[in-house]
């Protein structure tokens, strides 16, 4: 399967996963409808655990399909493969295991490093 079939692949099956999570998300909404207090209900700490789980599940599912169609787009314009901040190709082993990254190995890493603290984290202010 090429890159750009798995990206292809990805995004069915990120959005079967979106449609899934959404109808979780609205059973729960429909089964706390009459009662919008957790706090007095003994069902309350599951279902507001459930509602916290499914959001987030949701939430990174649609910023997994938003870096798909960003590559996709990239591919459709003919830059996928290749760094956007020095213009170089990206590795095809770099793209084989992240197919939604933008940057090649050196861009990425020198924007770790340019993150990381001057000072140890072990060793706090005074
Ligand atoms: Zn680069």
């Amino acid at each position: 399967m090429s890159t750009i079939e798995h990206l292809r692949h990805t995004r069915t099956e990120a959005l079967a996963l979106i449609g899934d999570l959404e109808r979780e998300a609205a059973a729960i909404a429909a089964s706390t409808a009459g009662s919008p207090d957790d706090e007095h209900d003994a069902e309350g700490s599951t279902i507001g655990f459930e509602r916290a789980r499914v959001a987030s599940l949701l939430e990174s599912a649609r910023v997994s399909l938003a870096g798909v169609d960003e590559a996709l787009d990239r591919a459709r314009q003919g830059n996928y493969g290749r760094c956007d901040q020095c213009g170089d190709l990206i590795g095809e082993e770099r793209l084989a295991l992240l197919p939604t990254t933008t940057r090649c190995v050196a861009c990425s890493s020198a924007r770790v490093t340019a993150r990381l603290p001057r000072r140890p984290l072990a060793s706090p202010r005074r």
